[in-house]
């Protein structure tokens, strides 16, 4: 058994995040949210020795188009996928064109596969909200959560005992402060509805780890404009160096390492992918 994920890419101009389940009879592969072309997907997805063919279930937190991508909606009956939606973003994906009989409606959660559970919870973000997600599999719990605006407080409730975290940061404040954005724009990404700031995400990752064994804390959809990777990790270096040592910050442009998932919160030696390594890496 063993759970891993890879970040093929996070920002606002796509997220798509790959995770793989294996149960000892074989692997189901998913995605988090399809906010890549299909090109970009597939191109990133190589490396791995996976295509889209190998893809099972896309857990969607929503239809912004940097997190659903049109085309897949086509994509989805030729590659024969399932795209699970919470019931409050239904009717704007039967809108953006996915066929009802690609569509797994669901609630408060839904069974992955028989060793995954997933549970869900909503956020406030834009007019329809977004969906965080928390992935059990084997007893290894992985918490998503990405464009949630600010973090309530049952996140903490829900995100307890976590293995891995992969969490929002989007924008250093005063860069966002101090950027030549209209003033309506800042106000819709910092004003609780929008997109976590880097000092909102590291409360929480410190919040989260306390009571967790996290052996991966990720770091999604850092702003290209209102961001920098090295204040996020200097700070990590200065205020929790304990946590740097499992933190990967994810980007648009290249993949993440395959990250695996521990129970015990030791942090495994992230695998580098390499052509045709697909199942030695996933299991290694
Ligand atoms: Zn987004």
């Amino acid at each position: 058994m063993s759970l891993s994920l890879c970040v093929l890419g996070s920002g606002s101009a796509g997220n798509c995040t790959l995770l793989q389940m294996e149960n000892g009879r074989g692997c189901h592969f998913a995605l988090i949210d399809c906010g890549l072309t299909m090109r970009q997907t597939t191109q990133r997805l190589a490396p791995l020795g996976l295509a889209l063919a190998d893809i099972d279930d896309i857990l969607l937190t929503h239809l912004d188009r940097d997190h659903f991508s049109l085309p897949w909606a086509r994509a989805l009956q030729r590659h024969d996928i399932t795209l699970h939606v919470h019931h409050r973003h239904r009717t704007a994906a039967i809108r953006a064109g996915v066929p009802g009989d690609r569509l797994d409606v669901f609630d408060d959660g839904f069974e992955l596969d028989d060793a995954t559970s997933v549970e869900s919870m909503l956020f406030a973000h834009d007019s329809l909200g977004t969906v965080g997600f928390l992935i059990e599999h084997d007893g290894r719990r992985l918490g998503y959560a990405t464009d949630l605006g600010r973090i309530p407080d049952f996140l903490y409730d829900r995100f307890r005992g976590l293995h891995a975290l992969a969490l929002e940061s989007n924008y250093d404040r005063l860069m966002q402060l101090s950027s030549n954005r209209p003033a309506f724009l800042k106000q819709r990404i910092m004003g609780g509805a929008g997109h976590l700031s880097n000092m909102q995400c590291f409360e929480a990752v410190t919040r989260i780890a306390a009571q967790s064994k996290l052996s991966q804390i990720v770091l999604l959809h850092l702003s290209q404009q209102c961001n920098d990777p090295r204040l996020i990790t200097s700070h990590y270096a200065s205020a929790c160096p304990e946590l740097l040592d499992r933190l990967t910050l994810s980007n648009q442009f290249e993949p993440t390492p395959v990250l695996p998932v521990h129970k015990k919160g030791r942090r495994g030696k992230p695998v580098e992918a390499r052509n045709g390594q697909q199942l030695a890496m996933f299991n290694a």
